[in-house]
């Protein structure tokens, strides 16, 4: 009875192959140094992987992963705030 209950996996179906993890015929990859803090990281086998995409190195080549949990999507690669364009042309209007 129990096991009815029992919470069903992000990668249920997922099967360990000699490539990676093969889940709904994509391979996945672990989890990368810039994803640790993000909710979205699930276990599987006690390898840590994103069940939002397959190959989270590649995500995070171009700057922040804009799904990711612990980072706010609107700091770019250096750290520096960005500010919403609207806001960047009004101020630009009034001389500042
Ligand atoms: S959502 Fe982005 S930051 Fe979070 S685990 Fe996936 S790739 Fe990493």
């Amino acid at each position: 009875m129990a096991e009815d209950k029992k919470k069903a996996s992000v990668f249920d179906g997922a099967v360990m192959t000699a490539d990676g993890l093969s889940f709904k015929g994509v391979i996945m990859t672990p989890v990368v140094e810039n994803c640790t803090g993000c909710e979205r990281i699930t276990q599987f086998e006690e390898v840590s992987y994103c069940p939002t995409y397959a190959r989270p190195a590649t995500k995070w080549t171009r700057g922040i992963c804009n799904f990711a949990t612990h980072i706010k999507a609107t700091v770019d690669k250096e750290g520096k705030i960005k500010v919403n364009p609207l806001k960047a042309s009004k101020r630009a209007a009034r001389g500042r």
